[in-house]
């Protein structure tokens, strides 16, 4: 569901990747050396070949990775000077439209560095990683401390109150003089140089917590035998048996520590014990005692935050965060999540109920449901209420069929068509990874790249996560998007095909809904792609609603070997049983995203993360039978960065939109296809991107601002009584 934006060009958006540090200046000796990499290293080069130019992902060496980062750093800081010791007054094409321009090689840079970060991964690469983390952050200080380059951007910003610029250069300049100011700009120095070293001792704590969390992910491996096959589905374990197999246990098999071989084997294994094994090991990540535990980290990272935000007069973190979020403040937030929180908690007790039902009747020995029985559980009252097996369900979900799928959405809804690029003709990181073509349907003019890596491997971040290579701009010339999306299908043993579950092929929509968003960039200037977190995952679930559409279903699911569409009476099953299980999903949810609030909400002084979270949890009512779905050890939406950080609820508040604008679909002429109500999505939800204020763009697409009520039929929660607005 995570995804980033890294807009090179864009300060704010480099301010917003917040690590990074490192003091020396360069000697003469060695600036010259660095001149010379730059021409040679692969890494910094200009992007070539067709498309507007591409990454050279076939000449990644991690031996250049180093060196180029630093290099491009220089570069900027160069060209940030240059804009900061100008002697003419500042204005926005001298400051403010300089600033998109910079950073060129960083964003190139940046682009391998993300994907050794999340689709490559090594040992040998988190030491390089390690070492670069205090530089980066020491990089972005220095920007965002700069304090002649802060006085130009507050000129340019004063001025146009007095003079407002064009629509889109006022919301840049906006934009870029809040980052600022957010960012400790107008401290005073001897506060500034604090913040520097609390940026820097950040962004190191960063780096360990996620390498804490991919360590014991690839740590924890529970291998089992034939005898323990029972109730697994055969794709899985022809799956296990390779992942076995890879790991030179030839003949066993292998759970890995990962969500989507971990949510399998917990929905299907018979084998109580060997699921409980299972559960522990995943949602003890990062949390053992040992070397890989988080606790300390998280300790830290909370008093640093607090002590961040307190130097520039802030109650806590939250506040700070929130300011520019759609919600505007955590107590708004708050408001959205105990609105919710007890009809789903009413609603999973009903759910443990029928699940202890079915356990009482057909287990061999007396249990009580515990965490590690409520996907087994769960799948069968889905079975005996609504009579859907998963597993039949998945026949339907053939991974090529669900891209023409997304496809045939995006040419609906968008206008788009996507084919894919000729073989070998545009470079990729490994052989799994596809690449298409993105066009108008009707004028055949050229909109960008999609590229596609599909499957989980060693080194891999788990989940599924879109991002953007090159971002649309047309300031200096128009610059077309490369996009991407990443998942974790299990990959299938050769000549077997790729079935994935209802859920992931939702996330499949999902994630495709970001590269749309990205694709769909009208904007002039880079920072105007920068996301609203709070916003920026609602078109991305809002897409997810076209997989159930009727075109979609009897086009593109089709069986996988007899190619008959799902039948009739299978979606109306899975349409019956889309309130099923929501108690749980909402509350695991829920349950995170209202510790990540709590948690930047609290004095860190003497907080302990692991009694807190406990403590938090039984105030709340959390039922026992259910955990967060990310543990504070291994949160890394909130503790692995500064993106998601109090921003976890984001998911919500963009749930409330999306189940309110799926109402306007479902209410227009057309439904889903309704041509206008398309228009209108494209043109101000997708389209402006931040280029305007999320709330005022909502309102043009929907007549009126976002109601709690949509989204609570939805669930299958009783709609609050009177009709709450948010
Ligand atoms: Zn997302």
């Amino acid at each position: 569901m995570q995804k980033k934006i890294i807009t090179a060009s864009s300060l704010v958006a480099i301010l917003a990747l917040g690590s990074c540090t490192s003091t020396q200046p360069p000697q003469q000796t060695q600036a010259a050396t660095e001149q010379k990499q730059e021409e040679t290293n692969p890494l910094l080069k200009e992007w070539t070949g067709p498309y507007g130019g591409v990454p050279a992902f076939d000449k990644m060496n991690l031996a250049e990775l180093k060196p180029a980062m630093e290099k491009a750093m220089a570069l900027n800081l160069t060209e940030i000077d240059a804009i900061a010791n100008n002697p003419q007054p500042a204005t926005f094409e001298n400051t403010i439209e300089e600033m998109e321009r910079a950073g060129d090689e960083l964003g190139r840079v940046f682009t391998y560095y993300g994907i050794w970060s999340s689709n490559v991964s090594t040992p040998e690469f988190r030491k390089v990683q390690a070492e670069l983390a205090p530089k980066i952050s020491e990089f972005n200080s220095k920007i965002s401390q700069n304090e002649k380059l802060f006085q130009r951007v507050k000129t340019v910003y004063e001025n146009s109150k007095k003079n407002p610029l064009p629509e889109d250069q006022q919301r840049v300049v906006q934009l870029v003089y809040e980052g600022f100011a957010m960012e400790g700009a107008d401290l005073s120095p001897e506060k500034k140089q604090r913040y520097a070293e609390i940026n820097k001792e950040l962004s190191s704590l960063y780096t360990d917590f996620s390498n804490n969390i991919l360590a014991d992910e690839e740590g924890y491996v529970v291998y089992f035998t034939k005898d323990q096959l029972g109730g697994l589905p055969e794709s899985f374990v022809k799956a296990a048996a390779k992942a076995a197999a890879d790991r030179g246990k030839e003949g066993q098999y292998a759970v890995t520590n990962t969500r989507s071989s971990i949510d399998q084997f917990l929905t299907y294994s018979d084998e109580r014990a060997l699921r409980e094994k299972v559960w522990k090991n995943y949602y003890s990540r990062a949390d053992n005692a040992d070397e890989n535990d988080n606790n300390e980290n998280i300790k830290k990272i909370l008093k640093l935050r607090n002590e961040r935000v307190k130097l520039m007069g802030y109650d806590n973190y939250a506040q700070w965060r929130l300011q520019n979020r759609m919600a505007k403040t955590p107590e708004a937030a708050m408001d959205l999540m105990q609105a919710v929180w007890p009809a789903a908690v009413a609603r999973a007790k009903e759910e443990i109920a029928d699940m202890q039902q079915i356990a009482n009747k057909t287990s061999k020995t007396k249990i009580t449901i515990e965490p590690w029985d409520y996907r087994y559980y769960a799948e069968k009252v889905r079975q005996e209420k609504y009579d859907l097996n998963s597993d039949e369900v998945k026949q339907y979900l053939e991974l090529g069929n669900l891209t023409d799928a997304i496809f045939f959405t995006a040419g609906e809804l968008f206008n788009f068509k996507f084919t894919p690029v000729p073989e070998g003709s545009v470079p990729v990181f490994h052989e799994d990874v596809k690449v298409w073509e993105v066009t108008d349907k009707t004028t055949g003019q050229h909109i960008g790249l999609w590229y596609l890596d599909p499957f989980a491997r060693q080194g891999k971040r788990s989940g599924a996560w879109a991002t953007t290579y090159r971002a649309h701009t047309t300031f200096d010339g128009k610059k077309t998007v490369l996009s991407s999306n990443n998942s974790n299908f299990v990959k299938p043993a050769p000549g077997e095909p790729v079935l994935v579950s209802w859920d992931d092929a939702e996330t499949f929509f999902h994630e495709f809904g970001h590269a749309l968003h990205f694709l769909a960039s009208n904007v002039k200037y880079p920072t105007l792609n920068s996301g609203v977190r709070d916003y920026t995952e609602f078109q991305s679930q809002l897409l997810e609603r076209w997989l159930s559409t009727d075109k979609v279903i009897n086009q593109f699911l089709k069986h996988y070997k007899t190619g008959e569409p799902m039948p009739k009476e299978l979606v109306a099953k899975i349409e019956k049983a889309s309130t099923f299980n929501q108690g749980f999903a909402t509350t695991e949810f829920l349950a995170s995203a209202l510790m990540d609030m709590y948690f930047h909400m609290a004095d860190p002084e003497n907080l302990d993360p692991d009694k807190f979270e406990r403590e938090t949890l039984n105030k709340l009512g959390m039922p026992k039978e259910i955990v967060m779905r990310h543990r504070s050890p291994h949160f890394g939406h909130v503790f692995s960065g500064e993106g998601y950080a109090t921003g976890y609820y984001g998911y919500l508040w963009a749930d409330v939109l999306t189940s309110d604008a799926a109402e306007a679909f479902a209410e227009a002429p057309g439904e889903f296809y309704d041509a206008e109500v398309a228009a209108r999505l494209v043109k101000y939800l997708f389209a402006p991107r931040n280029s305007m204020d999320p709330a005022d763009a909502y309102r043009k697409f929907r007549g009126r601002d976002a109601k709690i009520d949509a989204l609570m039929r939805d669930r299958g929660f009783p709609v609050p009584k009177p009709q709450s607005k948010k």
